[in-house]
């Protein structure tokens, strides 16, 4: 159990192995603030990899705290595109507003004030407290949980907050307690790399995370031969690779079936804003309905909007996970004729005709219609096949 496992045993192989190992990541070469704290949000349900080309770009458009707080919502929304959970970028604009206007524009230093800040949970204030300020505070998330269940055989299910919570205790006691994570202890200063010297406690926090996501993986498939804890590790002695970290199954997913419509008016095609609350709030969409509609209900459906359609083309299934619903969906192409509808943005039946070659460049369609948004720009009733029908 971690409670009764000498944990200040696993510091010194921890940091070894990190200075050789530490990955060269976009937001480790230059830790500020800001930018731990953007690379951290952007890291919560999203892979490194994929987060990397979105950082880069976010930090060429919004260098600053200044620049997110002023960002128009749209421009926001377009930037965190394909990243989903769009909540997480709304936070941060709040928090941005709020440091400005009453942190002098700087990420306070204090882990109880970053926890005051919009979005920003145990976690974040512990990364940010901890990576760009050298506070000994945890920053504790699913890879330290893996890899400290691992190494001390905990079996408690790392789902529950209490646990969270407990971890978090211990290892604040052991980074303030003992003090070995202070510059002035001697013992611990011949470590060569710079950062890490002046920074322990940064230091420390990201190796917990990098040994997770990096060696002590999920799935019962760590790479123990490549660990600096092999020799102690409890849960590799007692053979219990496979049945560590214990996770309280999560609640299974809705199932929810959706049809999507692309709907072309010559070289326009419909999009709509979804409500200011709720799933995907305030993004544009393609116009869906809920239940899985069939090609004559979806001709009627759009007659009832008013248009008439010359062309339609069933297009191939696609389904989308969120967190706690699955969206399966079918699509349909297709052509109409409308009166009336000749400029950019003008809205009927709540949608928005836009200009079909530039619709994905211009507005944020949530990666839920990645399938169906590649259709956006393709004229339709040029070439017939199959699945393709007059109306
Ligand atoms: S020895 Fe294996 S199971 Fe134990 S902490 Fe290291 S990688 Fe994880």
């Amino acid at each position: 159990m971690i409670k009764d496992f000498e944990l200040e045993k696993i510091v010194e192989p921890l940091l070894g192995w990190f200075i050789e190992n530490a990955r060269i990541l976009p937001w480790r070469t230059e830790p500020t603030p800001y930018r731990v704290w953007v690379s951290e949000i952007m890291l919560q349900q999203t892979r490194v990899e994929a987060v990397k080309p979105y950082f880069e770009r976010f930090m060429r458009v919004l260098p600053g705290i200044k620049d997110l707080a002023e960002c128009p919502e749209d421009e926001l929304l377009k930037l965190w595109e394909g990243l989903g959970y769009y909540n997480r970028v709304r936070n941060m604009q709040k928090a941005a507003i709020e440091v400005m206007e009453n942190h002098g524009g700087e990420l306070p230093a204090d882990y109880g004030k970053l926890l005051g800040l919009k979005g920003i949970g145990s976690y974040t204030a512990g990364a940010v407290a901890s990576i760009a300020y050298g506070i000994p505070v945890p920053a504790v998330d699913g890879n330290v949980l893996r890899v400290l269940t691992r190494v001390t055989a905990d079996d408690t299910d790392i789902m529950r907050q209490s646990f969270r919570t407990e971890t978090e205790r211990v290892l604040a006691a052991l980074m303030c307690e003992n003090g070995i994570f202070f510059p002035k202890n001697k013992d611990i200063l011949k470590w060569k790399e710079k950062v890490y010297r002046e920074n322990l406690p940064g230091a420390f926090n990201q190796a917990l995370m990098e040994l997770g996501a990096t060696v002590c993986l999920p799935n019962g498939a760590p790479l123990c031969e490549k660990c600096p804890w092999q020799e102690f590790c409890r849960a590799r002695e007692e053979g219990l690779l496979d049945s560590l970290p214990v996770k309280a199954k999560a609640k299974e997913r809705k199932i929810e079936k959706r049809t999507v419509l692309i709907i072309r008016d010559g070289d326009k095609v419909a999009i709509h804003k979804r409500p200011e609350k709720g799933l995907l709030a305030g993004l544009y969409e393609l116009p869906n309905v809920e239940g899985e509609l069939q090609q004559e209900e979806v001709l009627s459906l759009v007659k009832e909007m008013n248009f008439r359609p010359i062309h339609i083309r069933k297009l191939e299934a696609a389904k989308h996970v969120f967190s706690h619903i699955e969206w399966q969906m079918t699509g349909y192409a297709i052509r109409v004729e409308e009166e009336g509808f000749e400029e950019d943005g003008e809205e009927n039946h709540q949608l928005i005709f836009v200009d079909a070659e530039h619709a994905k460049e211009r507005y944020a369609i949530p990666s839920a219609f990645a399938a169906y948004a590649e259709y956006m720009n393709i004229k339709l009733g040029v070439k017939k096949d199959k699945e393709e029908a007059d109306a």
